[in-house]
């Protein structure tokens, strides 16, 4: 009877596990590690992920910057994703975000921490993207917020949750197409309290999805602004958006 009621699911579709938040096989299966793929040294996308071939597809080589790296300017020093915003993930990132599904967190959390792309040893401290206050309210907790700190535990770094502030209440980025619109959405849209929480500080910045990258290219600049030695950006899906 204990063994009924305290039995693991999977995080995706409920069916038993034997491990505390890891997904059954079959789901696992369709979730898309970009791991080692050959992927853009600055911003991390996978090369030949954009169907336009705008990143560079056939270029993939180590060291290697995407089309957009070549003509853009970034203010993180890196951005990596663990998988592709794709099949199972993007259920799970779904029920997490707007339904509730706390649960998930610990699972994508996870996802985070086993496959850390940076030396630990080298960040002093883990950051969430902030959310408005207005939206907090409505949402009840940040998702980026739950994957910072646990991703923080994971690897031993200290974790800052009220540090940076989002003192502007934005239209969601998923709304807007154009990147030099998304860019202009999120101007201006984070502050630094106290300047001196993050000088000095390599900070890395988590999140659930990255796309455009505007939101966290924002945060990067913010907290460099604020005196940080550096930023790199980690979050668990990296999502196509051309
Ligand atoms: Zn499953
Ligand atoms: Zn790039």
């Amino acid at each position: 009877m204990l063994d009924l009621i305290f039995r693991e699911t999977c995080p995706a579709c409920d069916s038993p596990v034997d491990k505390k938040e890891r997904l059954c096989g079959e789901c696992h299966s369709g979730i898309a590690l970009i791991g080692n793929l050959s992927s853009c040294a600055l911003c991390g996308i996978p090369f030949g992920f954009y169907k336009d071939g705008e990143d560079g597809e056939g270029s993939g080589r180590e060291g290697h910057l995407c089309g957009r790296c070549l003509t853009e300017s970034f203010s993180f020093s890196k951005a990596r994703s663990v998988a592709l915003y794709d099949g199972k993930l993007i259920e799970i990132i779904y029920e997490f975000k707007y339904r509730g599904k706390l649960g998930h967190g610990g699972f994508l959390s996870g996802l985070l921490a086993d496959n850390m792309p940076y030396d630990a040893g080298k960040l002093d401290v883990v950051v969430p993207v902030p959310i408005h206050i207005k939206k907090l309210r409505s949402r009840e907790y940040n998702q980026s917020a739950v994957l910072a700190i646990n991703l923080a535990r994971s690897i031993g770094v200290r974790h800052d949750l009220f540090g940076l502030r989002k003192i502007k209440d934005t239209r969601p980025q998923f709304e807007i197409e154009k990147e030099a619109e998304r860019r202009r959405n999120v101007k201006g849209a984070f502050s630094v309290a106290d300047a001196r929480i993050f000088s000095g500080k390599s900070v890395l910045v988590a999140d659930d999805v990255f796309t455009t990258g505007s939101t966290s290219d924002e945060c990067a600049r913010v907290l460099l602004k604020a005196g940080a030695s550096g930023v790199s950006v980690l979050t668990v899906a990296r999502a196509r958006w051309t």
